[in-house]
């Protein structure tokens, strides 16, 4: 499957707008994101469960990528966004706009082969937006779990063999092989680092942001 994956959005209601402020301070952003998105593509109050499967199908770059046509498509491109200038220490209430962000990206292949020496080749998918809701609910400490806990999750073939991929399996290879799995991975997830180029609303001085799509969507 290489096509590009695009769904299609309703816009937000004030359904959406009350199950929003009822979760917003959930410590599962990924959650939220993904449960946004699954509402809008059925109808206000309609049962939303195949709609989830699909939006946890998605990459993450790809779901946050929905989100941004979302707010677009329900309130218009234009966002205010406070930000604390560098220069002269004030909050600065920018303005900006959703339609200069670089959202377009090649679709990536949904699937890699990495050979590995000694192994022969290795199959695994990309981590989806499903991956992200539940890694963050596995609530792991440190980088290299959380490194175990998704070639875990991702491995599909690995030389000869098909299944018994747990977190044993992936805890047990080779930081090598660790790590040509976890760089194909890397180099093949679309690219979504996203910034604001605004003005400080005090001093004039430009300002270059990060703009983080799940942050941007819960705080207003
Ligand atoms: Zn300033």
């Amino acid at each position: 499957m290489t096509t590009r994956v695009r769904i299609d959005l309703r816009g937000l209601t004030g359904w959406d707008e009350e199950y929003v402020e009822r979760h917003q301070a959930d410590a599962n952003t990924a959650r939220l994101c993904n449960e946004i998105l699954a509402r809008c593509l059925v109808a206000p109050g309609e049962d939303a469960a195949a709609a989830r499967a699909t939006v946890r199908e998605l990459l993450v770059a790809e779901r946050d990528r929905e989100l941004v046509a979302l707010r677009r498509l329900s309130l218009g491109p234009d966002v205010s966004a406070r930000i604390p200038c560098p220069a002269c220490g004030e909050t600065s209430e920018a303005d900006f706009s959703l339609d200069v962000l670089p959202l377009d990206f090649e679709p990536p292949p949904r699937r890699l082969r990495v050979e590995l020496e000694g192994v022969g080749e290795a199959l695994l998918r990309l981590p989806t937006a499903g991956d992200q809701e539940d890694l963050i609910d596995a609530g792991l400490e440190g980088d290299a779990e959380r490194r175990t806990w998704l070639l875990a999750r991702c491995l599909e073939r690995y030389g000869d063999r098909r299944e018994g991929f747990d977190l044993h399996f992936a805890r047990a290879l080779p930081v090598r092989e660790r790590a040509a799995l976890e760089a194909a991975i890397e180099a093949a997830l679309p690219d979504l680092d996203l910034e604001m180029a605004v003005e400080c609303s005090h001093c004039g001085t430009p300002i270059v942001a990060p703009f983080d799509v799940p942050v941007f969507f819960f705080s207003s």
